[in-house]
């Protein structure tokens, strides 16, 4: 039985058909630039080179065409018709309070997504495209959702309310909802795995840092707590985004730099973090690379990261209560051995001490604690397209 699994931006469509049965993936690939120039389907059959083909694809519905012409092509395709995909899960963002789970997609759900486009006016519409994409190419192919937001639904009331009057909750949904759930909520399934005991028994602190990036507490394999808010902008500093600052910047920026509140969100969003302090680049390597030639902003950029996120790993402990590892995960987490050695320095206090020599490894599952640790640190690398197939597998499968 195989899943098509599908994540669509605005101008963008990432895929992989995935094999339930032995969770291979079979192949995967990327339509890019879809209603713009110079359109890109980059296709990648399991253990072959990366093909690119050039197409025409002025909007997500040819997108798709192209990427099911891919998938069946006798030289790099990988099945024989479409009446080999069992199903379609989907990346949505934002399921607001709506969702505490991933959903077969049908005409209610459908609505309520669009609901949500208010939460998220720049996620949810292309998540949306691609569905109804998806509805047009393979109209019986039962489809499932799996939001970002949805593991964040078992915060409780008093996590994930902002001290402001209450009304603006009840009117507008103001609230905090968490992002990146799909991951957190993987990646705990797995430190379980690895350390032989059951989830339901173990107090995590994730911690998923890549260009966007956030932690999140995990307690008994429930988010109890997670650092982005009502948007994606709150909490760490990330590659181009703020996270967390008093909010009483914005106003006394707009009077400053003279900016409307759309530039004031754009500063924040896609100027600010790593690339706004280093002023060299959004991309760690390139951070790190600038900080090893005596960059000071450089290194200032890395110190504020791994302050920020050694906080909130201390913060999330007092939050559990103790906590019985911490993981690393995504492109910073799975890859970066000096910001990983960075963040844990200082929490040895809690039990949690890396060995050097373990923290060398990279993308790979690793238990990078010391012998004397009393506290796991552990690398997971993240898998979110094979955690929507496994949860598109066990909604059609009901
Ligand atoms: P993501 O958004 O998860 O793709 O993560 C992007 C960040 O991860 C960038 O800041 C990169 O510097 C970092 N990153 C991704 N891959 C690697 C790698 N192989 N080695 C070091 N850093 C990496």
């Amino acid at each position: 039985m195989n899943i098509l699994v599908i994540n669509t931006g605005s101008s963008s469509l990432k895929y992989q058909l995935i094999d339930a049965k032995n969770e291979n993936v079979l192949a995967k690939g990327l339509c890019d630039r879809i209603g713009i120039e110079e359109p890109l389907l980059k296709h990648c059959k399991a253990g072959m080179d990366p093909v690119l083909i050039k197409c025409a694809m002025k909007d997500h519905e040819i997108a798709l065409n192209e990427v099911i012409k891919a998938l069946t092509d006798k030289k790099y395709g990988v099945i024989k018709d479409m009446s080999e995909i069992s199903a379609v899960g989907h990346r949505v963002v934002h399921g607001g309070e709506e969702f505490h789970d991933s959903v077969i997609i049908d005409d209610r759900v459908m609505q309520t997504i669009k609901n949500c486009i208010e939460l998220a006016p720049l996620h949810n519409p292309p998540n949306i495209t691609g569905i109804e994409a998806c509805k047009k190419v393979m109209p019986d192919k039962p489809m499932v959702a799996v939001f970002d937001t949805a593991f964040h639904q078992t915060m409780p009331r008093y996590a994930y309310l902002y001290a402001l009057p209450y009304e603006i909750y009840e009117k507008y949904g103001v609230r905090k909802y968490g992002f990146h759930g799909t991951s957190h909520k993987y990646v705990s399934q797995r430190a379980a795995a690895m350390l032989g005991r059951p989830l339901s028994e173990l107090k995590l602190v994730t911690c998923h840092l890549g260009n966007g990036a956030s932690i999140c507490a995990v307690k008994y394999g429930r988010s109890v707590d997670t650092s982005m808010g009502f948007t994606p902008l709150a909490g760490l500093a990330m590659g181009t985004r703020s996270g967390t600052i008093d909010p009483a910047v914005i106003s006394y920026l707009m009077d400053k730099e003279k900016m409307n509140i759309r530039e004031v969100n754009d500063y924040l969003n896609k100027k600010s973090g790593v690339l706004g302090i280093s002023g060299v680049s959004s991309d760690f390597r390139d951070i790190q690379a600038a900080a090893e030639t005596g960059n000071d902003r450089a290194k200032l950029a890395i110190e504020i990261f791994c302050y920020r996120v050694r906080k909130y790993i201390g913060e999330y402990a007092a939050v559990l209560g103790g906590m019985d590892a911490v993981v690393f995960t995504a492109g910073i987490g799975e890859n970066n051995v000096m910001i990983r050695e960075k963040t844990m320095k200082g929490l040895e206090f809690l039990g949690a001490v890396i060995d050097p020599v373990k923290n060398e490894a990279k993308g790979v599952e690793t238990d990078i604690s010391a012998d004397n640790a009393t506290i796991r640190t552990l690398i997971i690398p993240t898998n979110e397209e094979l955690a929507i197939a496994r949860e598109t597998l066990v909604l059609i499968s009901k």
